[in-house]
């Protein structure tokens, strides 16, 4: 880590150094998190219909009734309203508390594996980033080119913060293992494009390869493919187990794929250790 980041890291030192103010530091993480997952859920039902995402306030889809500030508390108000409108008592989709619910466990999760840390707040907002992309690709089948760039931007800062090891400190991910994912990405680009070429057909979202470079530079190039051959391997038992009878022709990637990356994420280093320690 260079001399400047470095001094930008002691601040959080020492703020950890004097426990109250390590105590409401972790407070004020945890409330903000709790309160991008309201957020996460306007993400989620605006992108798609490419409406704004700052303008206009919350309102319910049924009535159009305008929701007040204290029916907006994340997770709280929920419960409160028995997930139903206040005006008509229309139900509101399970979807928004889940993700609330999620948002919060994102953060509290990268505080235990990363403390409180530029990594573990980097690592939350690329995680919440996945709740969103996982929502709307399993419904639109499109991952919205904001969220690969917004991917694509935590991922240049990661290279100066973030670096995943295994436990044993045996495997580390640097920013050479980073860059080295961008040739890779490529490859795999060019690979699926004559592929589509020969078979005259759509085998891969153009938003799941745009995901692939934004990955590749956040967690490198072993980490990245880790996570896509995860994806796979729990698409494909997924698939068989709850869409058998569908015979669904077009699947949502997006899904499986933030899914293989976040095990990818927390477990990769110490998953690849223990596979070459097989042989
Ligand atoms: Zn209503």
């Amino acid at each position: 880590m260079n001399k400047y980041l470095y001094f930008i890291s002691m601040s959080l030192e020492e703020i950890k150094e004097i426990k109250i103010v390590y105590i409401l530091a972790i407070i004020f993480y945890l409330l903000f998190f709790l309160s991008i997952g309201s957020f996460l859920n306007v993400l989620i039902y605006r992108l798609p219909k490419g409406l704004s995402i700052i303008k206009n306030s919350s309102h319910c889809p049924n009535c159009g009734y305008k929701i007040k500030w204290y029916e907006n508390i994340p997770i709280i108000s929920y419960l409160l309203l028995r997930g139903k409108c206040s005006n008509c008592k229309e139900k509101i989709a399970i979807r928004y508390f889940i993700v609330e619910i999620l948002s919060l466990l994102i953060a509290i999760i990268s505080l235990i594996r990363f403390d409180l840390s530029y990594t573990s707040i980097i690592v939350t907002l690329l995680l919440e980033i996945f709740v969103v992309i996982f929502y709307i690709d399993k419904n639109e089948m499109i991952i919205p080119d904001v969220l690969n760039i917004i991917i694509l931007i935590l991922s240049i800062i990661s290279l100066f913060f973030v670096n995943i090891t295994s436990h044993n400190q045996e495997i580390i991910i640097d920013y050479k293992d980073k860059l080295i994912s961008i040739v890779i990405n490529i490859v795999i680009f060019v690979i699926f494009i004559i592929i589509e070429k020969i078979i005259q057909k759509s085998i891969i979202g153009g938003g799941d390869l745009k995901l692939f470079f934004g990955i590749g530079i956040f967690m490198g190039w072993q980490l990245e493919l880790l996570g896509i051959v995860l994806a796979c391997i729990i698409g494909v038992v997924f698939e068989i187990l709850f869409f058998k009878t569908s015979k669904r022709k077009v699947l949502p990637f997006g899904p499986y794929l933030v899914c293989g990356f976040t095990i990818s994420l927390f477990f990769g280093p110490d998953l690849i250790l223990w596979y070459l320690g097989l042989f």
